[in-house]
């Protein structure tokens, strides 16, 4: 998607500090971090969001969770915990119209999602 500005990230026209890659899903830290840990995990695919994932698009969505997974892991969150948030459409708050998961980690968050 030309005017998307993750689509330019994952084809490097962009910078982004990346923490995961493989054929399908890139993972990067958020430009403006809201917690000590705040990265995002994107399919490479351009999905604008949630609401439009086709039939299929499943497989990629658990495979994104697998990657958050292991990031996790990796960079050692997982014993302390870490939260995922997607944001949908306009009231959802979605500010990028490329479908990203929110990992926020690194310090106790706040008890309310709204
Ligand atoms: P959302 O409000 O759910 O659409 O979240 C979009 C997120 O993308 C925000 O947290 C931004 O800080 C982040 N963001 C926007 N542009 C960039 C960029 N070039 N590199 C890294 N993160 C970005
Ligand atoms: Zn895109």
């Amino acid at each position: 998607m030309e005017d998307c500005v993750f689509c330019k990230i994952i084809k490097g026209e962009i910078p982004s500090n990346k923490v995961y890659e493989d054929e399908e899903i890139l993972a990067f830290k958020d430009i403006n971090p809201a917690a000590p840990i705040h990265i995002l995990v994107i399919p490479k695919k351009h999905i604008a969001s949630l609401v439009d994932m086709k039939e299929g698009d499943e497989i990629l969505i658990s495979k994104i969770y697998t990657v958050i997974n292991k990031i996790a892991q990796d960079i050692g969150i997982d014993k302390k915990g870490f939260r995922v948030i997607v944001n949908c459409g306009e009231d959802g708050g979605q500010e990028v119209a490329h479908l990203h998961f929110h990992l926020l980690a690194g310090k106790k968050l706040g008890e309310k999602i709204v």
